[in-house]
């Protein structure tokens, strides 16, 4: 039987993305609705085939807890809101995929782990790459040994955002900028295609005031992590910059590009190395699926997602020490590293 979720906000992500993936799931199904107005969510009840009483505002959310068909809560709001929802979610007993950025700032994604934890639920961060054969290739011939010694990685996430109004660009909801809400894609990459983390970050933000869109949060920013062994990444993100979403890493023997990194479809992924060079072909597929089917699988057997909460607050102590550094003007050392010490 499939599990059955209820879609909490109903923007761009859920109209466009979300609601047609699950209707290709095998695993998972939308059950309930859930938004701001309640015109909105009937209307998309009704395009699902489900009922008016399957359509709930948000005044109406805590009424979830007596859908026994509704098992799982997937939180698809502005950042500043996924601590009160996923908390509210895991104290009815719901498990819980939550959109990425967690939440605002490692303590507040910390306390969604922390609520999701004490209520025994479990709890999903949606990183959609994590569950694609590119990225698993990629993570592969990194890991495996392909390009040999990992030395440099570089990566690259920017669009332009227009509208000066945009919840993207107002601190209280968004967190920050480009940073957690597209950059993220490119630290969080990293860390898995390699599987390590950085010791050390310096970063410098550009935050034009004069410009009605960057009153709240940065433009640009451009990051420099060291790594464990004297591997180094740069990573650089914008709202102010043509879209553009790459990864390169260099090894000592071989190297690898992606090259769209991170849309929704169409990745592409080219290693170089001593066997020459590949562009490996892959089945298509949906990324949302593939998420839904995956936390589907999880709550069926009890076991603990890939992509778990922890995942999420790791790139927010990361990101929270990026925005320190940009700010002091200091490299920032991460916990439990020794080698910044050196390095400054
Ligand atoms: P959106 O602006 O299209 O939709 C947000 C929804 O939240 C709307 O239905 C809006 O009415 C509702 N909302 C409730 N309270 C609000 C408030 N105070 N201010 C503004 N809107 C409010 O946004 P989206 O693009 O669907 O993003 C939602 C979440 O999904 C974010 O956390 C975002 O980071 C994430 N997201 C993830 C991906 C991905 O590829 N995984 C892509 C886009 C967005």
């Amino acid at each position: 039987q499939r599990v059955g979720f209820a879609l909490v906000g109903i923007g761009k992500l859920t109209s466009q993305e979300l609601i047609p993936a699950a209707r290709t799931s095998e695993h998972a199904y939308v059950a309930a609705l859930v938004s701001g107005e309640a015109d909105k969510a009937q209307g998309f009840a009704r395009a699902l085939g489900l009922g008016e009483g399957d359509a709930y505002t948000y005044e109406q959310f805590d009424e979830l807890a007596n859908r026994d068909d509704v098992q799982a809560v997937y939180i698809v709001l502005p950042n500043s809101l996924h601590r009160e929802y996923a908390t509210r979610a895991a104290r009815m007993g719901k498990h819980v995929l939550c959109e990425k950025p967690l939440g605002v700032n490692a303590e507040d994604a910390q306390a969604i782990v922390d609520a999701c934890r004490e209520a025994g639920v479990l709890l999903m961060t949606a990183y959609r790459c994590q569950y694609t054969p590119e990225h698993w290739a990629a993570r592969d011939a990194v890991q495996g040994g392909t390009l040999g010694p990992v030395r440099l990685l570089h990566s690259i996430h920017a669009q332009v955002e227009d509208d000066p109004e945009a919840w993207r660009l107002k601190r209280d909801l968004a967190g920050g900028g480009p940073l957690p809400d597209v950059g993220i894609y490119s630290l969080n990459t990293l860390r898995f295609i390699t599987g390590q983390e950085p010791e050390w970050v310096f970063a410098t933000q550009h935050q034009p005031e004069s410009d009605p869109r960057f009153r709240e949060v940065e433009a640009s920013m451009s990051a420099l992590l060291g790594f464990p062994g004297g591997m180094s990444a740069t990573i650089q993100t914008s709202y102010a910059a043509h879209k553009t979403t790459t990864l390169s890493v260099m090894g000592e023997k071989g190297s690898l590009t992606m090259d769209p990194a991170f849309p929704y479809d169409g990745l592409k992924l080219r290693i170089s190395s001593e066997d020459g060079t590949h562009e490996p072909a892959f089945p298509e597929y949906d990324q949302f699926t593939l998420e839904f089917d995956h936390f589907a699988g999880c709550i069926r057997s009890g076991r603990g997602p890939w992509t778990p909460g922890e995942e999420g607050v790791q790139d927010h102590v990361i990101m929270d020490a990026l925005y320190e550094s940009a700010r002091t003007g200091q490299v920032v050392r991460l916990p439990g590293s020794a080698k910044a010490d050196a390095f400054r």
